[in-house]
């Protein structure tokens, strides 16, 4: 722990800075602390802009290690004893099929449903959180969780040799569940809806003096999500893009990507762009895109009803600054319902082979009806980004998709099914023409 302290105020004297609540500008130093004293605004990671520019080049990021930590510089952690465990640096896949369909001629999807270690986008930012937690001398993690953030922490903490006990509402996605027991956390199902199971947290946090990543190390483990920013100026070869899709549940994530292209610029490394910021949200759990809608400063919490799970937060914490962000930068927050939410599931997966879960559906649904609404220029260089992996919420597809033709072992029993499906496929087609 004195070491750690020692070492953290030696990187404060260059590129980190402090803790700084957004909304008053106090300071702080660099512990797990999320909340200002002054005003219970949110802390943010400060650093020192002059002395990062100085620090990173392209050359030095390019020549990194092919994971998130390429942008170590960028990264809140004061030594190079981070967790490394390949996060990061996922495929931006050009899409052409699912672009035509769209009407859209420069569509972009980051395809963080194979994310490592465990197939979503938050392996990022748990990997800087419990790096983070580890320089601070904590010995046991913890998260509220909507599910992906349990999987992570208790699979990243198992690497990391952390003990880790993690908290989910008791009604998830079996694939979720199975996602965390495997790495043999304590896993406490709580009989709640996710908001319920993070204020539960926020008691524990204050009691048991556990690195929560999503809470007492929030300022840290947000800064992750700066990297999904990172990643795609880097692999759209050093440029902004013009116009990014995201989903929002607590609203984290999406103004981190606009940090990070904040930060990219303001150190030199792309050059200055206006991109705009749009925002999907499932129907049955959208406060953030209502506050939009209605012009509002302001988000009024909601009880959570929808089969998109992982994005399902009544009371969203960065809600209000994502509105922002999405009026400022002239974008939009939009909404869907759960059938909307399976048709971009299979939207996804039949025109790119691209298997998303529930939140990936929300976005790509979100994104076709911004097109249809006019709301994204066909020319727009458009980056729509996949968060989660759609093996872990197989039940929402159920009795969605085909079941498979079962054949005896002998050729004429294929040929007789290949038949009947074809003539059924053509019937199929008849219906849609008629
Ligand atoms: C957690 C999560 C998000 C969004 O998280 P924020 O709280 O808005 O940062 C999006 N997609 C998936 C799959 C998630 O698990």
């Amino acid at each position: 722990m004195t070491q750690a302290i020692a070492n953290l105020n030696k990187a404060n004297t260059s590129i980190l800075q402090s803790l700084k609540c957004k909304e008053c500008g106090a300071e702080y130093e660099l512990k797990a602390t999320h909340v200002c004293e002054l005003c219970f605004g949110p802390l943010e990671v400060k650093y020192n802009y002059d002395v990062l520019r100085q620090s990173v080049s392209r050359e030095t990021i390019e020549a990194g290690p092919n994971s998130i930590w390429r942008y170590r510089q960028f990264l809140p952690v004061a030594t190079d004893n981070y967790i490394d465990v390949g996060t990061g640096m996922t495929p931006l896949v050009r899409s052409h099929r699912l672009a035509r369909r769209l009407g859209l001629n420069k569509l972009y999807i980051k395809n963080d449903a194979v994310n490592m270690p465990t197939l979503s986008f938050k392996d990022r930012v748990v990997s800087v959180a419990l790096s983070r937690a580890r320089e601070l001398g904590f010995t046991t993690v913890s998260c509220a969780s909507t599910g992906n953030l349990a999987n992570s922490t208790a699979a990243i903490a198992a690497h990391a040799g952390l003990d880790c006990c993690v908290f989910i509402p008791s009604d998830l996605e079996a694939g979720k569940v199975l996602g965390s027991l495997i790495y043999s956390p304590t896993l406490m199902a709580v009989k709640g809806n996710y908001d319920q199971v993070n204020r539960l947290c926020s008691e524990v946090a204050n009691t048991h003096g556990w690195g929560f990543v999503n809470i007492n190390l929030r300022p840290y483990y947000s800064e992750g999500s700066k990297t999904l920013g990172f990643e795609v100026a880097e692999q759209l070869g050093w440029e902004l893009p013009d116009h990014i899709v995201a989903p929002l549940a607590s609203g984290s994530l999406f103004t981190k990507i606009y940090k990070g292209f904040q930060e990219f610029t303001k150190v030199g490394l792309v050059e200055g762009k206006e991109v705009r910021f749009s925002g999907a949200q499932a129907e049955g759990c959208s406060p953030i895109a209502t506050a939009f809608k209605e012009g509002r400063d302001f988000i009024q919490p909601v009880k959570p009803n929808t089969i998109a799970k992982s994005i399902a937060i009544g009371n969203p914490a960065d809600g209000v600054y994502a509105v922002e962000i999405a009026q400022k930068t002239n974008g939009n927050i939009e909404s869907v319902n759960d059938t909307e939410i399976i048709e971009g599931i299979k939207l996804l997966a039949e025109t790119e082979g691209i298997f998303t879960e529930t939140a990936g559906g929300t976005t790509i649904a979100v994104l076709k009806k911004l097109v249809e609404a006019g709301k994204i220029n066909p020319d727009e260089t458009t980056v729509v980004y996949i968060t989660g992996n759609g093996l872990k919420t197989q039940e929402a597809l159920q009795g969605y998709i085909g079941e498979p033709l079962t054949i005896e072992a002998k050729l004429d029993s294929f040929e007789r099914a290949l038949e009947r499906s074809r003539t059924l496929e053509r019937l199929e087609w008849q219906q849609v023409l008629v």
